[in-house]
């Protein structure tokens, strides 16, 4: 090859790069797409380093490089608004349909039609239209002094509220979003007036001002301050297989149960969920992606550490869940803890639950 030909190869392809950075619809060059990893952003409000794990194994499985960003929910939505359409997130993962809606709200997701997903995912743990669909299952309910309660006190949600249970309860603020959403099903089933009572009944019942999160509320109940404590069954879970002493045996001076709302209608179950975010420009690879969560690679890493349910049946559980008791899980769509969280919180206020 003469210098000559050399020049003029070289130019065809400068030529060729900027009619492609020019035209990007014209971009047909295989060779260049196999060449350069797709990114799939990912914008996460949890922190676990069993979820790093299942993130390696996505992108070695399919050559897809995960750009992952963990933040709170809330500072997640704050930074979304305020990259509004230049945000780089394609997928968002939280905890609670009630933050998932709180994104949706907001108009940062896009509903994904997904047959597969659609078949996969028990209608009532995704959104109708697709806005974000559950990978795992968190349920709320009571770690309690079994000393001095039996299980059929604390059946119902109703007999937390009666009076025998006066000075007793500790519970955390009712702004957090476990609250507002169980809060939202107690509305959907009772009814505004009735949730509001019963509201009245567990302020009442209060041992203290609402302070701390859940797992401070089951030291609590160790410690002789209160003897029934609301809280997610994970952090029970993650008490009772803690590094500490005092903290595993906080855990195993209590039992944990989950009440229903009436006799029979099953126990408050949420999830936690993923969403396609509205300025994803590859919803296949989204869908791809949220479909490795509901692998059973998937289910298995994103509750091994976090103690949460799978959200299919037939995963494999992860230690220590087996000392949750059996429950029968409520039907209620998730979206009600969305649409009922502004009377929720109207609700609470009104109660005088801080
Ligand atoms: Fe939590």
């Amino acid at each position: 090859m003469t210098y000559r030909t050399h020049l003029i190869a070289g130019l065809s392809l400068l030529v060729g790069a900027v009619a492609a950075c020019s035209n990007p619809a014209e971009t047909s060059d295989t060779q260049v797409a196999a060449e350069t990893p797709k990114t799939l952003t990912l914008y996460s409000a949890r922190h676990y380093d069993s979820d790093k794990t299942l993130y390696a194994m996505f992108e070695e499985k399919t050559g897809t490089k995960l750009d992952v960003r963990e933040s709170r929910a809330d500072q997640l939505i704050e930074t979304m608004k305020a990259e509004r359409d230049q945000s780089p997130a394609d997928v968002i993962i939280t905890a609670d349909a009630g933050s998932l809606w709180r994104f949706q709200e907001a108009g940062l997701t896009q509903p994904l039609a997904s047959e597969n997903l659609g078949t996969i995912v028990p209608a009532n743990f995704r959104q109708a239209d697709g806005h974000w669909y559950g990978v795992a299952r968190r349920l709320r309910g009571v770690a309690y002094d079994p000393a001095r309660w039996s299980p059929s006190d604390l059946a119902t949600w109703d007999k937390l509220a009666e009076d025998d249970k006066s000075g007793e309860i500790c519970v955390r603020a009712s702004s957090n979003i476990y609250n507002l959403s169980l809060m939202g099903e107690i509305i959907h089933r009772y009814g505004s007036e009735d949730a509001q009572a019963w509201a009245t009944g567990i302020v009442g019942n209060m041992a203290r001002n609402p302070q701390g999160g859940d797992t401070d509320q089951i030291r609590a109940v160790a410690a002789g301050e209160c003897s029934i404590a609301i809280v997610n069954h994970y952090y029970w879970v993650r008490l009772g297989a803690s590094a500490n002493e005092a903290d595993r045996n906080a855990a195993a001076s209590t039992s944990f149960l989950l009440p229903e709302f009436v006799e029979g209608s099953g126990s408050h179950v949420n999830i936690t969920g993923a969403a396609v975010a509205a300025t994803a420009d590859d919803t296949a690879l989204a869908e791809e992606f949220i479909t490795f969560l509901l692998s059973e690679t998937g289910q298995t890493y994103l509750t091994t550490e976090t103690k949460e349910l799978p959200l299919l049946d037939g995963s494999p559980l992860p230690d220590g869940v087996e000392n949750v008791p059996d429950f029968v899980a409520s039907d209620v769509n998730l979206e009600t803890y969305g649409e009922n969280q502004a009377e929720a919180q109207r609700l609470f206020d009104l109660a005088g639950w801080n």
